[in-house]
Order: C-alpha cells, then structure tokens, then sequence
C-alpha cells in the first residue's frame, strides 16, 4: 500500500473525481474500481499526469532506470496461430517463415552478450510442439554456461502452462526445472486482457487469466519473480481494463512477486484481428498510452515499477510518459521482432547513448539496474537536449 502524498497539486485539477482521487492520495486511502474508471475517463490528462507524476516521485525522485537486454525468439512456431487474432508472429509447422532455433543458433544470437553491457536476455516464442521442456532446458543451460553473468527472463505463463501440458507436468515442476536449468525470472507477455468475453474474441483457445494469474502466483511461491502486462486497445472495454488491473493488484497483494507493470499497446497491421476492426497504422493514441501508463502508476499502489514499452508505443512518447508516472523504460533490446510483426514503425533496438539520451532528454537521470531492478549505476552528470537522438534515428530508418 502507498503511503500518504504530500503537496498534491489540487489546486491544478480540472475534474472533481481527479480531486476525489487526489484526497484518497493524500491519505493513503486505496483507489477502487470507481477511481480507476474515471482516471480513464477524465478529460483532465495533465491532472492525471500530475497525480500519477507525485505518485511516482514519492518512490523513485527524478531516475528512471532501464536494463541492457536482448530479445531473443527461439520459435515462432505456434499451435495458437489461426486462434491469436491479434498475432502477426507466430506460423504453424510448415509454413513459410516458420522457424525453431538450434541450440547453436540461440548461442549465436545470444553472442552480443559478449559486449559486456547486455546483463539480462528477453526469451519468448510461440507454442510449439517440439519445443518442450528438454529444449529449454538444454537452451538456458547452454546461456549460463556461455553467459554466466547474464540473467535470463523467459516464458511467459502461457508457455509454462504449455510446457505443462505437453510434458503432462504441473506448472510447478515445470518451473522448478526450469529454474534448476538456469530461468531467473518470467517475463509478462501472454496476459492479454483478462476478461473472458475479450479472449473469446481475440484469442478463444489461449491460457485463461485466473491461469495466467495461477502460473505466476506458482512462480512467485518458488521465490521467481516476474512482470505482468495488459494489452489494450484493441476490444476491451475501460471496465475490462479496470477488473484486469484489479485482478493483478490482487495477487501482488498476496504474493508481492510481481516486479513491474507494462501496458502493451495493440497493434493492428499484419493480423486478422486488425484487417477485422478495419484499423490501420497505430490503433492506440498517445493520450490512451499516457491514461494506461498513469492509471497503472496510481491504482497498482503495491507496484514499485511501471514500465513504458517503447518499442510499442514510440520513443517519443515513452519519453513523455516519464512524468505520467513511469520509472523504467524497456532497454536496449538489440533485434525485436514480435512487435515489428505487426507493425510497429519503432527500431528494433537501442543503444546505451539513446536510451541515456531520451531519458536525459526527459530532464530525467538515467540508472542502468539489474533485472530486480537494483540500480547498477547512475549517469546523472550530463544533460544534454533530446532532439539528437530522433534525428539519429530518422536516419537508421531511411538506410533501412
Ligand atoms: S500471441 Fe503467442 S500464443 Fe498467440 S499465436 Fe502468437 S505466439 Fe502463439
């Protein structure tokens, strides 16, 4: 639970149930689900930023931090691709563009770890048949042995669960032989959004949330750690995503496993779910970015961190969503491709300059942290303008 906020900025609010929630914030009364509605809602964005702003500087000042990692998808086979509407990544078996990843061909992407600097590799992929638990445990064995120092996040709930199924195993033994093999912490990917009648939509046969919240209540229990996300904008209505927001805070309460929070933007190209809405180009705006990155700051009160995805939801706003109550970016990444599947107009990766230039940007202090997020170390001596970094990156994007 948060503790009481000092100074809130009252006086600056424009809508009275902005000034109801400042009031609660101010005695450390908990948001409900009314409160999370009308952060939503409200046409008072800069109110919104502003509360969720004080939130966030109560716990973490002016730093934001982010991780040096890499995303690494092993397969993208997937047994879910004709029922994820939403997924531009996944291919079945033999179809064009299907892929499975060696074990050498995992060690040869993971060799930009040899830098130094990556410390956490990202590791997801579809459900694939032949990838069973042997292939990730020889996959996570074969990383600690090549990269003793870097931490590795991988599988998202839905692929623990199936893992489980295909191995005929409880989540549980599934998790403790993975993290005998070298797993460290889950990733969020796979929550979707929680509602029933929203999955039957997008994704009728995937993991159910009471699921998705039971793997990772599971891993929390054998002290693995993890993240959770929500993806928005797509068919859900605003109270979906409050009950989503309130089914998480839930198991953070109970468990206190979850490390960060990360709002996923929908992305309409290159999927049947977009082509069905009819949506092209970016579904979400920046303004319901910015509502989804600040309501999670004030309702998950239990959440040290929330996490802007930049990559989903551009740098530019990712760096605006920096007073909207966001603490920590998505890092370096080196090569996603799950999102630029379906359109995402981003850079596949980052380098340490740009990130610690959108942050600096921001009027923010860069901390480079661990994946528990410990802060490893500070750049706090210089602030130079922003501009150059888009500039740079305008320039990758026209060489292609
Ligand atoms: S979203 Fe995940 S589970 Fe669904 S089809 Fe894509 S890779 Fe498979």
């Amino acid at each position: 639970m948060r503790a009481p906020l000092a100074n809130l900025p009252i006086d600056r609010l424009h809508d009275p149930a902005l000034v109801r929630i400042a009031g609660k914030l101010a005695t450390g009364e908990r948001l409900d689900r009314a409160d999370a509605l009308s952060c939503y809602q409200t046409g008072d964005l800069i109110g919104l930023g502003l509360l969720a702003d004080a939130a966030n500087r109560a716990l973490h000042g002016d730093v934001v931090t982010f991780a040096a990692n890499q995303h690494i998808n092993p397969t993208n086979v997937c047994v879910l691709r004709t029922t994820c509407k939403f997924c531009g990544y996944a291919r079945l078996p033999k179809e064009q563009g299907a892929y499975r990843y060696t074990m050498a061909q995992v060690l040869e992407e993971a060799a930009h770890a040899a830098d130094g600097l990556t410390k956490e590799f990202h590791i997801v992929g579809g459900l694939d048949m032949q990838a069973g638990l042997a292939y990730y445990e020889e996959m996570f064995r074969a990383l600690k042995a090549n990269f003793p120092h870097v931490h590795i996040k991988a599988l998202t709930a839905v692929e623990i669960a199936h893992i489980a199924r295909i191995e005929k195993m409880s989540w549980t033994d599934v998790l403790i032989a993975l993290k005998a093999a070298g797993l460290d912490t889950l990733p969020g990917g796979g929550a979707e959004t929680f509602s029933a009648a929203v999955r039957e939509q997008i994704a009728g046969k995937k993991l159910g949330g009471a699921d998705y919240i039971g793997v990772h209540r599971a891993a929390h229990q054998l002290g693995i750690r993890s993240n959770c996300t929500m993806l928005y904008g797509h068919v859900e209505t605003l109270e979906d995503r409050v009950e989503h927001l309130m089914m998480l805070r839930d198991l953070q309460d109970e468990t206190g496993g979850f490390l960060a929070f990360i709002p996923l933007a929908y992305h309409p190209d290159d999927n049947e779910l977009g082509a069905t809405l009819g949506r092209r180009g970016t579904a979400t705006g920046g303004t319901d970015d910015l509502r989804m990155l600040a309501t999670g700051r004030l309702f998950l009160d239990n959440f040290l961190h929330i996490k802007s995805h930049w990559i989903m939801v551009s740098q530019a706003l990712s760096q605006v969503s920096l007073h909207f109550g966001v603490n920590d970016l998505e890092g370096t990444v080196v090569r996603e491709k799950i999102y630029h599947a379906v359109g995402a107009h981003t850079p596949q990766g980052m380098t340490l300059e740009q990130v610690l230039t959108l942050i600096r940007g921001a009027g923010k202090v860069p901390a480079e942290r661990d994946s528990f997020y410990k802060v490893l170390r500070t750049f706090g001596d210089v602030r130079p303008p922003a501009p150059a970094l888009f500039a740079t990156h305008a320039r990758e994007s026209l060489q292609g």
